[in-house]
């Protein structure tokens, strides 16, 4: 069964006088027990897709589009309904930067209070429920009297995990949960995600690093400049990339047993406040056409779909 659809968002920031359009168009379908992977350069909106979902774009602004979880729309409930019914409780998110998502100031044990307060669960054991969300992601109950900095970079990562689990919520969007965290750690943050998809969670997992999107991920979405360039099954786009970005992209990825040289992405993403009118990969693309100047078609695939004029 699908859990969300995300239909034709488009999500706006305004920087001093100009738009910028950072997610244009995108529509995905995740399903029950799936894991997503969205994958792309810094500043192609993924993480944009992740916050608008989840509702807590800063700056940001849903142009239009919808996104419905079981079939219900969740960007037209109120704030106050989207706060009791659906973030943490439905729908949950690990932030960017473990470091950033905790408050300094409070211990952990506080910031899990308050996301059980917030919910109404004021008459329930919180030790027993905290206990629970604990253990799913190996924490012990003593890192509830610290605070933040006192530790290490996988425990804090491990409790922000641990809080996006607390109401056991059905789908997680966790955004780069890995970085800036050593090859160990990360390895042991990717087995954990990899254990809640069988658990029954549905996840979708945003990151720049295709290694890491490849380890958890059932499909992938290649996002460029604010649209998704291709979508399929993670074997599929691997395997047979079409997109020329797609390609590119995994060539310029390194491969544990070598391989082919490495190849690098030339030039820049576009301006997304005055992106080209065609497809806003041209600038780059090797196979760029004369056509490309229009916007590009959307061709099916085995088990997706690409955007590209090649296809046609
Ligand atoms: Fe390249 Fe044209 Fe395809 Fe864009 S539509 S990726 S420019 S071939």
């Amino acid at each position: 069964m699908t859990a969300l659809s995300i239909k034709d968002l488009k999500v706006q920031y305004k920087i001093k006088d100009k738009l910028i359009n950072a997610v244009d168009g995108v529509s995905l379908s995740l399903e029950d027990n799936e894991s997503i992977g969205i994958v792309g350069e810094s500043g192609c909106g993924k993480s944009t897709l992740g916050l608008s979902i989840i509702r807590s774009l800063s700056g940001g602004k849903i142009e239009s589009g919808d996104v419905l979880l079981d079939n219900k729309s969740i960007l037209t409930m109120s704030e106050e309904e989207f706060g009791k019914k659906v973030r943490w409780k439905e729908i949950s998110m690990i932030f960017q930067g473990a470091m950033n998502s905790l408050d300094p100031v409070f211990s952990i044990k506080q910031q899990f209070e308050e996301i059980l307060k917030e919910h109404h669960h004021e008459n329930e054991n919180h030790l027993e429920i905290i206990k629970k969300s604990l253990d799913s992601v190996g924490l012990p109950m003593s890192v509830l009297d610290k605070f933040p900095h006192e530790l290490s970079g996988g425990m804090k990562q491990r409790a922000v995990i641990a809080m996006a689990l607390l109401l056991r919520p059905k789908i997680v969007i966790a955004d780069e949960p890995t970085t800036a965290l050593d090859v160990l750690v990360q390895a042991q943050i990717l087995s954990l995600l990899k254990k809640l998809k069988k658990e029954g969670m549905s996840l979708i997992l945003i990151s720049h690093d295709l290694g890491i999107i490849s380890e958890v991920s059932d499909k992938v979405g290649i996002m460029y400049a604010g649209k998704i360039a291709e979508f399929g099954t993670m074997q599929d786009v691997y395997s047979n990339p079409k997109h020329p970005y797609t390609q590119a992209l995994l060539k310029s990825t390194p491969k544990i047993r070598g391989g082919s040289d490495l190849i690098s992405l030339k030039g820049n993403p576009p301006n997304l406040a005055s992106p080209p009118s065609g497809c806003r990969f041209y600038d780059r693309c090797p196979q760029a056409m004369e056509k490309c100047r229009k916007e590009p078609p959307t061709i099916k695939t085995k088990a997706g779909y690409v955007s590209c004029w090649l296809y046609e």
